[in-house]
């Protein structure tokens, strides 16, 4: 039996952090697709944002740039403030920016550390918490959704994989997987859905200097049982899913969407 209402988000409110590129911006689309109003959130690139928003307006929905710095407790406060001016009380979360400064342990500075944990973690902190905050106020809008509010987190495969020269990045995305457990286990009785996706490598800008240099991509295609790099629409459709009523019975989970790369490809026939 087809249950197709249970993909759409039609009536619902999102807000999607580090909508501005990449798999934030698949993520916006995937969801404005599915029916949901979408808050765009931006840190450093406004005409990436705003391209965001063109890009929903363009299929139909209803988007909104809005600049905050995830890491900052008042950005992130009003950053919520002004979604829900614009779209009403927030259904769906989804806590999506992060950043990379790799070094050698030996070089890495205080900042270096610092500015990962910062945004990767305690960024997803905020946005969590607040998250909750206000789904709880919201209360339950049962013709909607069966969950008072979905908060998806993005993680990585690097939750799992240590990552040798990008301590910083490796240690936030292992902190993030607790974090999501733990805040899943404290809230999922008031029917407030945390899960995360934790993509593989996936053609954005985080990447793309890895990807572009000489052997670089084939270097990657190694690590991928699948043999393909992955897109950012790969993420966005699973997260659109994960937001939807069709996941209501999924709770705490992390879902890899990494063409197989965390089944250590490298064993195959060897060890
Ligand atoms: P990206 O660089 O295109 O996107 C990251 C976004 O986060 C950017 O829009 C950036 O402006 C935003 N951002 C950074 N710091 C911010 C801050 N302090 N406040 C608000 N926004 C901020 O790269 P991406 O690959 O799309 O990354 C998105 C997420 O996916 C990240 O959490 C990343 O760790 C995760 N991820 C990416 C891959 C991959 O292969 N691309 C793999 C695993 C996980």
């Amino acid at each position: 039996m087809a249950y197709p209402d249970l993909h759409m988000l039609k009536g619902q409110s999102a807000l999607v952090t580090g909508a501005s590129s990449g798999i934030g911006r698949a993520v916006a689309l995937a969801l404005a697709e599915a029916g949901a109003h979408v808050a765009v959130n931006y840190h450093g690139s406004q005409e990436g944002a705003e391209q965001t928003v063109a890009m929903v307006q363009a299929i139909g929905g209803k988007a909104v740039a809005i600049k905050a710095d995830v890491a900052s407790e008042s950005d992130v406060k009003a950053m919520f403030d002004t979604a829900e001016q614009a779209f009403g009380p927030l259904d769906i979360v989804i806590s999506n920016a992060g950043r990379q400064k790799d070094a050698a342990i030996g070089d890495m500075t205080l900042d270096d550390w610092n500015a990962v944990i910062s945004t990767n973690l305690t960024g997803a902190f905020l946005v969590g918490r607040e998250a909750i905050l206000r789904f709880r106020r919201k209360g339950m809008r049962p013709n909607v959704s069966r969950a008072l509010g979905k908060l998806i987190f993005n993680s990585s495969v690097h939750e799992r994989i240590p990552w040798a020269f990008r301590v910083n990045y490796a240690a936030s995305k292992g902190g993030l997987k607790l974090l999501m457990e733990s805040l899943a286990q404290e809230v999922s009785q008031e029917r407030i859905r945390v899960n995360a996706v934790a993509p593989g490598a996936i053609a954005t800008e985080i990447n793309k200097a890895e990807r572009e240099k000489d052997g670089g991509e084939q270097a990657m295609l190694e690590l991928i049982p699948y043999k393909r790099i992955g897109d950012p629409e790969d993420v966005g459709r699973t997260t659109a899913w994960l937001a939807s009523d069709a996941s209501d019975y999924v709770v705490g989970q992390t879902l890899f969407i990494d063409g197989g790369m965390t089944l250590y490809p490298e064993f195959r026939g060897n060890g």
